[in-house]
Formats: structure tokens, C-alpha cells, sequence
């Protein structure tokens, strides 16, 4: 399998992937969406009862929101996850208590009147986990209104819930190949291309860039005076386009490089089952 890298920034990833079949590239995409983990808010106490600043001023805890809406939204936000610093809390040396392996607590402490955003959850502690993001709009607090919570941030997979999901966009297509339809479709001298109309020749092109929808060989059609050659595309199914996206909250080549760890690790897993079904045989 070969993997070459066309783009790559901190939330997206592009590659083109050659010598697999769609059944592993899927698993790719698969693991990507399901299994790559990322931290996020799972639980939120809220301060109940009137709230009083430096100058004595007193504030109700109540907001327009209900309670449970506020904590949806505050889960929502994308928490900064370097994955080979966090645990699962449920595989964490504490013993699912509650540390920085596999916690982080945040507190929000706002009165109103004012916008309460997700930039106004201060970690306790390192303030690397500070959230990127910080003009994503949790509730709007109103004169005597006030807001004081702690949330607790743990690890978790898109499979339990969309919240711990850090890859949004993800997806693969085939890639494109040209070839004349009047030939054999495997064309021995493979010459993918696009026709150049002037020089009436195949020219290689920004070939990645074909879609599968046919325009182009409507295209190609129109170009070519005479009735023959004729056209046509495909997808190859031993060669893909990939690229996907994070909400930012993991690094993109991190969860690329997660997923194709875990991947592995399931394939080697699996291998170990099928010689221990021949030893049981024998
Ligand atoms: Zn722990």
C-alpha cells in the first residue's frame, strides 16, 4: 500500500492511497469516524441558588435555556485532546476516579448581561486545554442573570456518542481513469489522460481532479472532430482519493495516525485467531 499525502493541515487531510481494495480503504474511513477517541464534556453541575460578585451584587442561577440544553451545547464544544496524554477513565491507573490522565474539569463562571461563550470555559489547571474556539455561543444571560458550572471532560468514541467524535468529514471516491472505450479497458500502455484537442494527443492532467459524473468524457467527445475514439471514465478500485476533516480538537494527522494504529492492531488480532483455530484443528 502506497499513501501520499496531498494536503495536510492541523484539521484537514487529504491523501491518495494505491495497492488496496475499497473493503480496507473503508475500514479506514470507518475507524476514522467511530473509534479515533477525543475528549468532551460528560457531565455539568450547576450552582444552584443566588450568585454574588466581588461587589456584593446578587444574581440569579437561571438562564432562558433549561439546564440540560445549556450542558448538550457545552458538550458539543470541541475540547483540545492530544490523544498520548489521555486515557479512557475506565482504563485509567485511578481506577475511573478522576485525573489528569483521564479528566479535565472546566469552569464557567459568567453574569449577565451578556453572551456566554464556549471561550469562557477555563480549565482548572494546564491552561493548554484552554478551548480553541472560543465564539461558539453557549446561552444568552439577561440583567440578574448568572451562570456558574463545573463540567467534567472525560475520553470517549464517536460509537457511544457524536460528542466524542473529533473526524466530521470523511469520505473517499475512486480514482479516475481515462481511457479510450474502443480499446481494451485494460489498456496495456495506460494511458490515463486528458485529450488535448489541440496536439491531439493524451496529456496527463490534474487527473485526481475527474470526477466520476461523465463531463469530461462529454468533454473529450466534443473535442475529438471524427466519430472514433471514443471515451470513456471509471473509477480504479486498487487506487482513492481520501481526505477528511476534524472539528479541530484533534490533530488531523494524530487521528490518522490513531486510526491506522488501531486498524492494524484489530488485523493483527485477527490473524492471531485464524493460526489458533489451525493449531486447535491439528
Ligand atoms: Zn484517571
Amino acid at each position: 500500500m502506497i499513501l501520499t499525502v496531498r494536503e495536510l493541515t492541523d484539521r484537514r487531510c487529504s491523501f491518495v492511497v494505491e495497492g488496496t481494495s475499497p473493503d480496507v480503504v473503508n475500514a479506514i474511513r470507518r475507524t476514522l469516524i467511530s473509534e479515533v477517541p477525543k475528549m468532551a464534556i460528560d457531565e455539568v453541575e450547576f450552582h444552584m441558588g443566588p450568585i454574588r460578585d466581588e461587589q456584593g451584587n446578587e444574581y440569579d442561577s437561571s438562564s432562558a435555556l433549561f439546564d440540560e440544553i445549556i450542558a448538550h451545547r457545552m458538550a458539543l464544544v470541541p475540547i483540545p485532546t492530544v490523544l498520548k496524554d489521555f486515557t479512557f477513565r475506565d482504563q485509567c491507573e485511578c481506577e475511573g476516579s478522576g485525573c489528569p490522565h483521564c479528566t479535565i474539569i472546566y469552569v464557567m463562571n459568567k453574569k449577565g448581561p451578556c453572551t456566554v461563550f464556549s471561550g469562557d470555559l477555563q480549565p482548572l489547571g494546564d491552561v493548554t486545554l484552554r478551548v480553541k474556539e472560543e465564539l461558539i455561543p453557549i446561552v444568552k444571560l439577561k440583567e440578574k442573570q448568572a451562570l456558574l458550572v463545573y463540567a467534567t471532560a472525560i475520553l470517549g468514541t464517536g460509537k457511544d456518542h457524536a460528542k466524542w467524535q473529533p473526524v466530521t468529514v470523511c469520505g473517499y471516491k475512486y480514482f479516475p481513469k481515462l481511457y479510450l472505450s474502443s480499446m481494451n479497458h485494460k489498456d496495456p500502455e495506460n494511458r490515463y489522460g486528458i485529450w488535448d484537442a489541440e496536439d491531439k494527443k493524451f496529456i496527463v492532467e490534474n487527473l485526481d481532479h475527474v470526477d466520476l459524473c461523465h463531463k469530461c468524457v462529454q468533454t473529450l467527445e466534443a473535442n475529438n472532430a471524427g466519430p472514433e475514439p471514443k471515451f470513456d471514465v471509471a473509477g480504479r478500485d486498487d487506487k482513492f482519493i481520501f481526505s477528511f476533516e476534524t472539528d479541530g480538537s484533534v490533530k488531523a494527522k494524530d487521528a490518522l495516525e490513531y486510526a491506522l494504529t488501531l486498524l492494524a492492531g484489530k488485523y493483527d488480532e485477527f490473524r492471531d485467531q485464524i493460526s489458533g483455530l489451525d493449531k486447535k484443528k491439528s
